[in-house]
Parts: structure tokens; C-alpha cells; sequence
């Protein structure tokens, strides 16, 4: 399923897709308490009376928690409020020990932002309604004891943001790409939550309905609750639209329900239906005061998030006619897309395509290789990379042996390219006569292939190209060496 309206099976009818997202904010310790917040910790060794909802205990507002939220609100375009305000949001479940959450209902921390992101060739942009500060409850653990449901109250009273967009995303792949460049904008440009789904610090309520295509009239809908990864959004999705759609042309009444991803059976269920609905019966939280910001602390907001992903990918584009696929990969990361454009400042599309090639291939197999969560500055630095391009570009080193030079330039205190090169004999070789004796040892060396080639198998010239290449350690000008070799073979 991808395009409404398009697809055989949901004629007539277009999705209507919104996301509700749930993330875990990068703080020491809990929302209204002093308890640290670190995941995998023994159960219910990080509580305090507070987060347990003792009786008499008051909550006292997480001032980093806050300042993250406001930075998730500019990163997401939105409108930070000078004055917003705590409810309570009842309801009953072993692991709220206190029989409420503390949330923000009537009067959110920021509304009306939007995510602008690339999906199928295009340019989108979903509004975000609201994000607003709460604190998470426990967790229910139904698969640990045989017969019983433990609970863990580490994660009672932990910060969240929770995001959520207006119905405007048009199929599951598309909610997918939102997802993905959220949680980039989230982990990497406003850098406040890890984000980490198998960990639960980003989780989705997704809520799908169709409706006749053009239309606004709103059909049933479903929930879909706590889908932990990007792929059972999609797939949850994908289910409901099947489902919606059969039961619809059937003729049989849709209903409003919440319902849950099976990831095992692969479909969905119902939890619950409309009439089950809980009734929150929020109500402002008299424990804690207005939540007010200044001007100047409303200022600050405005400039806690500088550039955005799709600016930055829209400006390599423009300035060095890089593919979407390149442009992406770096603006992953702020770090990134400045270390990119500081390597390659004031030089041309020829020398940026290099320098692309080389963080993204070649530096990133480094990284990968020594599995730390290591920035590019941190390998090599921009001075470094550029000479390299520039020696790149000037044939002295071949697109391999500038491979090479980087492990090296990791690995080296002497951060002097040239000298490097010089020590380790990476340079590019072109003279005639070394390049003649490395063609003479390998024809040599396989006289059988030698006469193959003469006889008209001119594939070989390719395995001939291998030997000198091996031969030169790399060395050898590819293009000087196959026209030796052509000579010296054919002659
Ligand atoms: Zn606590
Ligand atoms: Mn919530």
C-alpha cells in the first residue's frame, strides 16, 4: 500500500494517518523527583516517595527536563508558550501507583510546529498540533512470572515529551519517513533523547481511519498502541488499511477502538472499544504552580536550534549538485553536514563529490570498525581531509591508496598528509619505468593468460590490470598502467 485512491484495494478511499509520540528526555533524573533515570537498573531500586505517590510527597519540576522540551519545541518549529500549564490525567493502572499522571492537557508547553521531510521524491511538510511535558509511568512485566504481572516502578515519573501531529500523513511509508527524520531532528539536532526504541525512549500511537477520497468526513478510527519500532508502524498500518477497507466493502459497521500490534501473528487487535474509553477526568494540578517562561528564557528557546536537517540538505544540493541519497547521509547529523562543508568550503562540485565519498564510504567504515559512537572531527581532522581530496583530485593518490591514508591519519599523531604519504609510499606512481616493470613481471608471471589475451580474449586485460595493481601495492596509475599493459600484450 502506498498512495490512496491508487490501490485496487482501497478504491474510492484514502488513509487518514495521525501520529502520537511519546519520547524519553536526556535527564539525569526524574521529572518531579531527585531519582535517577537509567534504564536496565534492578526493578524498583530507583523510587523515592514521590514517584511512588506516596501520601503527603510534592513534586518539584525537573528545570534540565523543561529546558529540553523547549529545544524538542524549536527543533520542531513550534511555538513555545510563555505560560502553560500541569493537569492530572486519571486513571487506574497497577503500574500509576498514584491513580493519576501528571501531564499538560488544556494548556501545552508549545503547539503548531511541522516536520518537513522527504518521502518518494517529495517534498512534505505535517503539521505538529501540540508537544507537551509529562512524566512516564512504570512498566507492567507480564512475561516474567508464570501466571502473575510484576511491576517495575523505575520509570514511574521519568520526563516525556509527547508530539503529536495533525491527521495529514497519507500512507504507512510515509508515516515511516515522518518517523525517521523526527527521530533524527529529536537524537541529532536537538540532541534530547537517545531515542533508543528497544529501550522504549521513543514509542507510537498510531491512528488510522479511511474516508472517502477528497472528503473530510471522519470514518471510525483506530488507536494502534505502543508500536516500538518504525517498521511495526508501518506494517500495523499497512494491516489496518487491509482490514478497514474489507470490512467496509462487506458492508459490516467499522468501529472506534484502540487496538494493539501483534508483531508475532502480524495483525492487530482490539484492546478496547469507544465505550470503554477511560474518562481522564483531568483537572489542574494544585501541587505545582504555572509554568512560566520569560522573555529572555523564551528568546533562548528561539536559538537553541540553529539549522535543520532538510535546510542543510537542500543547501549541499543547491551549492555542490549532490544526489538526495548523499545529502541525507550528511546531514545526518549536524557534526556531520559542518565538518562536510568546512572541508569543502569555497571549493567546486568535483572536489565536494570526493570529499562526500570519502566521509561517507571510506570514513565511515573506519568509524564502524572502531564501534564508538566517534564524530568525524574527532577521526580526521577538516585540514587533514581536504589535502587528502586535493592530492585525491591530483592523481597522487589513486581512490584506494586515499582509502588508505585515513586509517593512517586516525591512527598518527603527525597529521601532515603529504609527509604521511611520502613515509608510507602511498603516492601514486606514473613513471614509465616503474610502471613498465610491474607490467613486465605480471605478463610474465602468467604466460597462459598472456597467450589467452593474444589469441582475443580481451577480457583478460582486466586480470592483467589486477596484477599490476597488486604488484604496485596499490600504487600504480590505473590509467597509465592499462595503456602499458595494452601495448606490451598486443605488441
Ligand atoms: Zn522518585
Ligand atoms: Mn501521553
Amino acid at each position: 500500500m502506498t498512495r490512496s485512491g491508487t490501490e485496487p484495494g482501497t478504491q474510492g478511499l484514502e488513509p487518514v494517518i495521525g501520529l502520537e509520540i511519546h519520547v524519553q528526555l536526556r535527564t539525569r533524573t526524574k521529572m518531579f523527583c531527585a531519582c535517577p533515570v537509567r534504564f536496565g537498573a534492578p526493578p524498583n531500586s530507583l523510587v523515592c516517595p514521590v514517584c511512588l505517590g506516596l501520601p503527603g510527597a510534592l513534586p518539584v519540576p525537573n528545570a534540565h527536563a523543561l529546558e529540553l522540551a523547549c529545544r524538542a519545541a524549536a527543533a520542531l518549529g513550534c511555538r513555545v508558550h510563555a505560560d502553560s500549564r500541569f493537569d492530572r490525567k486519571h486513571y487506574f493502572y497497577p503500574d500509576l501507583p498514584k491513580g493519576y499522571q501528571i501531564t499538560q492537557f488544556s494548556r501545552p508547553l508549545a503547539t503548531g510546529g511541522a516536520v518537513v521531510f522527504r518521502t518518494e521524491g517529495e517534498t512534505r511538510s505535517v503539521r505538529v498540533g501540540r508537544l507537551h511535558l509529562e512524566e512516564d509511568a512504570g512498566k507492567s512485566i507480564h512475561d516474567r512470572f508464570r501466571g502473575a504481572t510484576a511491576i517495575d516502578l523505575n520509570r514511574a515519573g521519568v520526563p516525556l515529551i509527547e508530539i503529536v501531529t495533525e491527521p495529514e500523513l497519507r500512507s504507512p511509508s510515509e508515516a515511516r519517513a515522518f518517523l525517521v527524520r523526527l527521530k533524527q531532528l529529536l537524537e541529532h539536532y536537538a540532541g534530547v533523547s537517545d531515542c533508543n526504541m528497544e529501550e522504549g525512549s521513543l514509542r507510537v500511537d498510531a491512528n488510522f481511519s479511511l474516508r472517502p477520497s477528497g472528503s473530510d468526513v471522519a470514518a471510525a478510527k483506530s488507536e494502534i498502541k505502543n508500536l516500538n519500532s518504525f517498521a511495526f508502524v508501518a506494517s500495523a498500518l499497512e494491516y489496518e488499511c487491509e482490514r478497514q477497507t474489507r470490512v467496509r466493502r462487506a458492508g459490516e459497521p467499522l468501529v472506534s477502538e484502540t487496538r494493539t500490534w501483534d508483531p508475532v501473528r502480524r495483525e492487530t487487535r482490539p484492546l478496547r472499544g469507544k465505550e470503554e474509553e477511560f474518562d481522564y477526568r483531568y483537572f489542574p494540578e494544585p501541587d505545582l504552580p504555572p509554568l512560566l517562561l520569560s522573555p529572555a528564557a523564551l528568546e533562548r528557546v528561539q536559538k537553541a536550534v540553529t539549522a535543520l536537517p532538510h535546510e542543510i540538505e537542500a543547501r549541499l544540493a543547491r551549492t555542490y549538485g549532490l544526489p538526495e541519497e548523499e545529502t541525507a547521509r550528511l546531514a545526518a547529523t549536524p557534526g556531520r553536514a559542518c565538518y562536510f562543508e568546512s572541508v569543502v568550503e569555497g571549493r567546486d562540485e568535483a572536489f565536494a563529490r570526493v570529499a562526500a565519498h570519502l566521509i561517507l564510504r571510506d570514513l565511515a567504515e573506519e568509524r564502524k570498525r572502531r564501534r564508538a559512537p566517534l564524530r568525524e572531527e574527532d577521526l580526521v581532522a577538516a585540514p587533514s581531509l581536504r589535502r587528502v581530496v586535493e592530492l585525491r583530485l591530483a592523481g597522487v593518490l589513486s581512490s584506494d591508496t586515499a582509502a588508505r591514508v585515513l586509517p593512517l591519519l586516525v591512527e598518527s599523531e603527525d597529521q601532515d598528509v603529504d609527509r604521511l604519504i611520502e613515509k608510507q609510499r602511498l603516492a601514486q606512481v606514473s613513471d614509465p619505468e616503474s610502471l613498465g616493470r610491474w607490467v613486465q613481471e605480471s605478463v610474465a608471471a602468467h604466460p597462459e593468460e598472456a597467450a589467452r589475451y593474444a589469441a582475443g580474449d580481451r577480457q583478460l586485460l582486466d586480470f592483467f590490470m589486477g596484477r599490476v595493481m597488486q604488484a604496485s601495492g596499490g600504487r600504480a596509475d590505473p590509467g597509465k598502467a592499462r595503456e602499458l599493459l595494452r601495448e606490451k600484450l598486443e605488441g
